[in-house]
């Protein structure tokens, strides 16, 4: 086996597109660019196609080899360690000039309702897989100290939904089911509430359809050359599971040491989507296998609008990323078009990396090997395998099963993690569909922030007497929420929490009546209605028999929470139900998103902080609970910047300063 490089700093690799290297013009242009931000540059790996769509001559490859055995030894010379190639294109990413490249010459993708894709090639046809291994061949033949396999290794959003019902993959199915479908027979059947066995089979086989191509790049490349690591570029699980998701699978087929989670945040437009991006790509460290210690981050500006995104959010969404498990950032930015003005519009941006560089070695030497400390929001990568659907649901686009929904909680202050630790579970929705009696009484043994829906799951397992409550009535309209006396809501205590649920058609803005089933229920708010009656309890915290907390928040959890009062109230509860062991707390009233990696004993790791708002943070006092003798705090061009910090018997209290917009700060230990 190949030993992975583990990383003592993080790993800045640049992506370089076919059009930046294949003319001599372009190449030094690329190359000028890459030299003057030489510190900015650890690795550097080239594309070898123009194009998403799933089939160019080999012959093309052939020649894009050629000029790549010359560049890559360029850069050698120039003293760039690792350079390889990032192979875009495997069976295609989605419909894309199709009218004007050649068509497939091998089995389309055909989705369950019967589209047929114009780019993406069927992973498991003989033909689409001799293509696909001369493909690697002459790649592994130019030389690359490594082979990136891209994200289009999925079954869903090819230009059809979801694949694949063609004729080879429905034969597949029959000699693995025994039961032979037409495909709107398939359709039909996938959908039947009764046929949750089949449905597990469909996702294996896009599971092994991908596992299986995997197996043929791994045996091409190392058929060239035995020392050729490679990795492979994930999307997350909270698009969808359909694809299957078994890291352990996928990365063993390929034997790759490297890997690039991702998930879409392309520009400045929203940007709290760094921090969910972040979550997402956590999410998929989570997944990986040991073997894959090489973790970069997918920095993605596509399509490249050099004003789309600043250099200072580039920062910061790196910043989490590495927060979040990464330990090496996949740069995605030059774009691809011949560079007219030689990166002109570029510079600043190289800049702002080469700058951070340093912040984030030392933010990666803190955390590398550490996992997020917090609440877990509650997923499963065989998500849709494993929940039930109801009549008239779709499988495919499961009611409340968005396993992003508590990010509304990181967006208040609550810490958040992407694995199951010991930080406290969030059951959000129906996702608690998908664990079993024996899962979900063991989270109730711990600390479980949860929704009414998922108190609904709980009912039908006859497991809501660990929460204290059931549902008594839903109501959707007209309704508010009233703070009631109890301690945990504190000065808030009496205020009242008024979003008008109505106006946004959101199927998680029921509001749920709860009643008590057991004595020793704590009441923390009441619904009121619009005439300001008082209607009952919606918000609850409980301790159960089996030394569990639990809180059930009945009205609209996952949005409209940062007010002063609610987020006060969430956060009293959260650090109740883990009795006093959130890892961080924010005191003041401000848009702090915090992310946290920690060991088990706290006495390592870092807690990075990302102003998610538009104003300057002058002074905010941060309470770390953790085990460390010093703290200090870090971040592009601060290290060292001094901070009040307090000793406490839990661990520290900070107040920190003038903490600019959207940027990141880390405290690390
Ligand atoms: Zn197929």
């Amino acid at each position: 086996m190949i030993q992975p490089v583990l990383p003592r700093s993080a790993t800045l690799s640049w992506r370089v597109q076919w059009p930046l290297y294949m003319t001599d013009g372009a190449f030094d242009a690329t190359w000028a660019f890459l030299r003057r931000h030489r510190r900015a540059v650890d690795e550097v790996a080239f594309f070898e196609t123009f194009s998403h769509h799933g089939y160019l001559p080999l012959d093309l490859y052939r020649r894009t080899a050629d000029v790549l055995r010359r560049r890559m030894a360029t850069l050698r010379a120039g003293g760039i360690r690792h350079v390889g190639i990032n192979v875009l294109t495997t069976v295609g990413h989605l419909n894309e000039a199709w009218d004007v490249l050649p068509p497939l010459p091998f089995q389309p993708m055909v989705g369950l309702d019967g589209a047929v894709s114009k780019s993406c090639a069927c992973p498991n046809t003989p033909e689409l897989r001799a293509y696909i291994r001369a493909k690697y061949t002459l790649m592994a033949e130019a030389g690359p100290d490594f082979i990136w396999v891209d994200d289009d290794l999925r079954m869903h959003y090819h230009g059809v939904a979801w694949a694949c019902a063609c004729p080879t993959c429905l034969g597949l199915l029959a000699a693995t089911t025994g039961r032979v479908f037409g495909r709107e027979e398939l359709a039909r059947a996938l959908e039947a509430p009764c046929e949750g066995g089949l449905r597990r089979a469909w996702l294996e086989q896009n599971l092994h359809a991908i596992e299986g191509l995997l197996a043929e790049v791994a045996a091409a490349v190392r058929r060239v050359s035995p020392g050729i690591r490679t990795g492979l570029m994930t999307c997350g699980p909270a698009w969808t599971t359909y694809s299957g998701y078994d890291y352990g699978r996928w990365f063993g087929a390929l034997g790759a040491t490297k890997a690039r989670p991702g998930g879409g945040f392309y520009g400045d437009e929203y940007p709290i989507g760094q921090y969910g991006k972040a979550l997402e790509v956590g999410r998929q460290c989570a997944l990986l296998p040991g073997r894959a210690a090489d973790r970069q981050y997918e920095l993605e500006n596509f399509p490249y609008t050099s004003l789309g995104k600043a250099a200072g959010t580039v920062v910061s969404e790196c910043t989490l990323a590495i927060a979040a498990g990464c330990n090496g950032i996949a740069i995605n930015a030059l774009g691809m078009s011949s560079p007219h003005d030689r990166f002109a519009d570029k510079e600043a941006l190289a800049r702002r990396i080469g700058q951070a560089r340093p912040f984030w070695d030392r933010l990666v030497r803190a955390t590398d090997g550490l996992s997020t400390a917090g609440y877990w929001p509650a997923w499963r990568a065989d998500l849709l395998g494993r929940r039930p659907v109801r009549e008239g649901e779709s499988w495919l686009a499961p009611p409340l099963c968005d396993i992003t929904r508590p990010e509304a909680l990181g967006c208040i202050g609550l810490p958040l993690a992407a694995a199951r630790g010991d930080g406290g579970v969030i059951l959000a929705g129906r996702i608690a569909e998908a664990f079993s009696d024996d899962e979900l009484q063991a989270m109730l043994a711990g600390p479980v922030l949860m929704d009414a829906f998922a108190l609904d799951v709980l009912a039908e397992r006859g497991l809501a007497g660990l929460a204290g409550v059931r549902v008594a009535r839903w109501l959707d309209n007209g309704m508010a929420e009233r703070l009631t006396g109890d301690r945990l809501n504190g000065p808030a205590a009496g205020a009242i929490r008024d979003i008008r649920p109505e106006f946004w058609a959101d199927p998680y803005l029921r509001s749920a009546l709860l009643e008590a089933v057991t004595p020793g229920v704590r009441v923390l708010s009441e619904l009121e209605n619009l005439l300001g009656e008082r209607v009952g309890p919606c918000v609850t915290a409980f301790e159960n028999g089996l030394g569990g907390r639990v809180v059930v928040m009945g009205h609209a959890p996952w949005r409209f929470v940062n007010l002063t009062c609610k987020r006060s109230q969430i956060l009293a509860a959260a650090d109740w139900a883990v009795r006093g062991r959130l890892p961080v707390r924010v005191r003041d009233a401000v848009p702090l998103v915090p992310l946290a990696r920690l060991s088990a004993d706290r006495r390592r790791g870092a807690v990075v902080l990302l102003n998610a708002g538009l104003d300057r943070v002058a002074r905010v006092t941060v309470e770390l609970r953790v085990a460390a003798a010093r703290l200090r705090l870090d971040a592009p061009g601060r290290a060292g910047t001094s901070m009040q910090a307090r000793r406490t018997p839990h661990g520290w209290i900070v107040t920190l300063r003038d903490l600019q917009p959207w940027c990141a700060v880390a405290l690390v230990l």
